[in-house]
């Protein structure tokens, strides 16, 4: 992934300062979607990046991890996953709690949805805290997986949320400090 092409992401990502809260700038990427050729780099860039993992499947959590999610999986050939909020799935669910700044959430995917062994990538549009991307990797392990990697396109490294995810190897396009 060259210098250019990053920059050609970057430069669609669009700051918005105190959203959702006072301090907290969060980075947009609905700008990056909306243009054809951005959006394709993002794509291309990800799979470049994860291209030497070995995987089965992916999984990604709603809403917006879907985008990439879907993508890595179609570009791969492979079964996309789908992490979902509580009470969306309409069969029986593995369920994982995580951490939130106030409170708590959970993701659920069905029970079915990840074979024992297989190795399977987690995927998401921004690394934070990683409380996210952890709680999919938890998923991955209770169903008998295992965690090939973990991919974004955003990192905002300042939160250390690769101290969370210290156990798998973890790439990401476009750094914010
Ligand atoms: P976390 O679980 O803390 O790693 O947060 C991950 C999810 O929260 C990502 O999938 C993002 O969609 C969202 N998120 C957290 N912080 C931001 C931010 N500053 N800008 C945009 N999205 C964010």
């Amino acid at each position: 992934v060259t210098e250019r092409t990053i920059q050609v992401i970057r430069n669609r990502i669009r700051a918005v300062p105190d959203h959702p809260g006072p301090g907290v700038v969060f980075r947009d990427i609905t700008p990056l979607m909306e243009d054809g050729p951005s959006l394709h780099a993002a794509v291309d860039a990800l799979a470049e990046a994860t291209k030497d993992l070995d995987y089965d499947r992916v999984i990604s959590a709603e809403a917006r991890g879907f985008v990439f999610g879907t993508a890595l999986a179609y570009r791969s050939r492979k079964g996309l996953v789908l992490a979902r909020k509580p009470g969306k799935l309409p069969r029986e669910v593995i369920s994982v709690s995580y951490e939130l700044e106030y409170g708590t959430d959970s993701l659920e995917i069905h029970a079915d949805s990840i074979p024992p062994g297989a190795r399977v990538l987690v995927a998401d549009d921004l690394l934070a805290t990683g409380g996210t991307a952890r709680a999919m990797c938890e998923l991955v392990e209770k169903s008998g997986g295992s965690v090939a990697g973990c991919a974004f396109l955003i990192e905002l490294a300042f939160l250390e949320g690769r101290k969370r995810l210290s156990d798998y190897n973890v790439v990401s396009l476009i750094n914010y400090s």
